[in-house]
C-alpha cells in the first residue's frame, strides 16, 4: 500500500476504471468525497436541534456524524453511491368509494433499499479489494452516522435542493443513496455546479409547511415522518396525512426537474401495486403473520404494523368513507392499543352519522386510557355537532319545500 500511496498514477486509474465498472456493478452515480470533517453540517444539525426540527430517528452524537474519521481509523477518501428508483406506478388499482386505498411513497417500492444497496456497496468492496488486497473499507446505508446526503453532495453526485433531497438532471431526487469509507487516497470530485434557481415549487406544495426554508425540513411536521411515528397524532396532521399509509412524495412529485424521470432498471425495487396501494379495510385486522409475509421485506416495515395500520385507519376518515363504520367501530371497541382506538374514534367523529355516534357514545362509557377517552370525547361531540347541524338544515329544507308557493296549474 505505502508504494502505491506513492503513485498517483495507479489512482488515478483505479478512481477511472472503478466509475467504468459502477454501472455493470447495478451503481447508477458514483462520486468521491473528501474525509475531511464536514464543519459547515455540523453547525446547521446544532441549530436544527436547537429549533427543535429533528425527527427522533437520527443518530445522537452530532460529532461522529459529522467526522468520519470518528467511525474510521484514518480514512483517505469516502466513496459515494447512488442507485436510482422507479417514480411511476405501473397499473395502479382504483380507490374508489368502498373500496378506498392508501398509498406507500416510492422509497419503500420493492426490495428494502438498505438490502439492496449493502449489496451494491458490497460488489463495489469486492471489485476494489480485487485490484487494492489492502484494501479496508466501511459501508454505510442510511445509518444515520454519516449524512448520506452531505457526502453524496460532496462527492458531486447531485446539489441539495431545497426540498431537501440530493437531486441531478439525470436521476432527479428518486435516488437512493449509501457510502463507503475508505484507506484508498482517490482524488476528491467537485460538488456539481447547479441548483433549484428561483424555482420553490416544493416548499409551496408542501402540506404542512414543514420545508421552513430552502433545504431546510421541520421533522416534526413532515408528514413522511408523522406516518412513521406510533403514537397519537395531532387532528391537524392528521387530516394532512389524507390516505399515506407512508412516507410522503409531494415535494418530490411536484419538483420540476423530477419531470419524466422513471429509473426502472433494478428489478429489485418493481413494485407490486396491491402492495404500495393497498385496500385500506383489510389492513385494520391483518395479522402479524400476513403482515410479515406482505411487508417485511419492504423498507417500510421498520417500525412494525402499528403505524401503517394507524395510518390506514386516519385514511379511512379522511375519505369520510362510510362503509368503513362497521371495522372503525370493531377497533373502536376491540383493539387492544389504545392509540388505535383514539384514532379510530378521530375517525368515526369525522365521518359522523348514527351508528358512529352511537359507538362513541358507548365507548365513552367503558374507555379507560385517558388519551384515547379524550379523543373519544372529542370525536362524539364533533360527531353529535354535525348530526344537529345535518337535522337543522333537513328541516329548514323541509320547511323551505312546504313554503313553496303552489303552481296556478296545480
Ligand atoms: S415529504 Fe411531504 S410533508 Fe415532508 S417536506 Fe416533503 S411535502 Fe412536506
Ligand atoms: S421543486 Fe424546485 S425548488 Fe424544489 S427541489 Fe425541485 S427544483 Fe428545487
Amino acid at each position: 500500500m505505502e508504494e502505491r500511496i506513492r503513485d498517483a498514477a495507479f489512482w488515478t486509474r483505479l478512481k477511472a476504471d472503478m466509475k467504468e465498472a459502477a454501472y455493470g456493478l447495478g451503481i447508477d452515480d458514483i462520486g468521491v468525497a473528501s474525509p475531511e470533517p464536514f464543519t459547515e453540517l455540523k453547525g446547521r444539525l446544532i441549530r436544527h436541534r436547537e429549533l427543535g426540527y429533528e425527527s427522533g430517528f437520527e443518530a445522537k452524537d452530532i460529532d461522529r456524524r459529522t467526522d468520519p474519521s470518528l467511525l474510521f481509523d484514518e480514512p483517505l477518501s469516502i466513496i459515494a453511491i447512488s442507485v436510482g428508483y422507479p417514480s411511476k406506478l405501473h397499473n395502479p388499482p382504483k380507490s374508489e368509494p368502498g373500496a378506498r386505498r392508501g398509498i406507500l411513497s416510492r422509497s419503500s417500492w420493492g426490495e428494502d433499499y438498505h438490502t439492496v444497496l449493502r449489496s451494491r456497496l458490497a460488489r463495489l468492496e469486492a471489485w476494489l479489494r480485487e485490484r487494492v488486497p489492502e484494501l479496508r473499507a466501511e459501508s454505510m446505508v442510511d445509518t444515520g452516522e454519516l449524512s448520506d446526503r452531505a457526502v453524496a453532495e460532496r462527492a458531486g453526485i447531485g446539489w441539495s435542493g431545497k426540498n431537501s433531497f440530493i437531486m441531478n438532471r439525470k436521476h432527479g431526487t428518486w435516488i437512493y443513496l449509501a457510502e463507503m469509507i475508505t484507506n484508498l487516497p482517490l482524488e476528491p470530485d467537485s460538488p456539481i455546479e447547479d441548483s433549484c434557481g428561483s424555482c420553490t415549487k416544493c416548499i409551496d406544495a408542501c402540506p404542512t409547511g414543514a420545508l421552513v426554508g430552502p433545504g431546510q425540513l421541520n421533522a416534526q411536521r413532515c408528514v413522511s415522518f408523522v406516518t412513521q411515528t406510533k403514537e397519537m397524532v395531532s387532528d391537524e396532521l392528521m387530516r394532512k396525512i389524507g390516505n399515506r399509509l407512508y412516507g410522503c412524495d409531494t415535494c418530490q412529485i411536484v419538483c420540476p426537474v423530477n419531470k419524466g424521470i422513471n429509473v426502472t432498471r433494478h428489478p429489485e425495487f418493481k413494485a407490486d401495486p396491491e402492495q404500495v396501494k393497498p385496500l385500506l379495510e383489510p389492513l385494520l385486522d391483518i395479522s402479524n403473520r400476513e403482515y410479515k409475509e406482505r411487508y417485511g421485506s419492504n423498507s417500510s416495515s421498520w417500525r412494525g404494523k402499528k403505524p401503517i395500520q394507524r395510518n390506514a385507519v386516519i385514511a379511512l376518515g379522511n375519505f369520510r368513507e362510510k362503509g368503513a363504520v362497521p371495522a372503525l367501530v370493531k377497533v373502536l371497541r376491540d383493539d387492544p392499543r389504545p392509540v388505535l382506538r383514539g384514532t379510530a374514534a378521530w375517525s368515526l367523529g369525522r365521518i359522523g352519522g348514527e351508528a358512529a355516534l352511537q359507538a362513541l357514545k358507548d365507548a365513552l362509557g367503558t374507555e379507560e386510557d385517558p388519551e384515547a377517552r379524550d379523543v373519544i370525547g372529542r370525536a362524539a361531540a364533533a360527531a353529535a355537532a354535525a348530526a344537529e347541524a345535518l337535522e337543522a338544515s333537513e328541516a329548514l329544507e323541509a320547511q323551505e319545500a312546504g313554503q313553496e308557493p303552489a303552481s296556478p296549474h296545480s
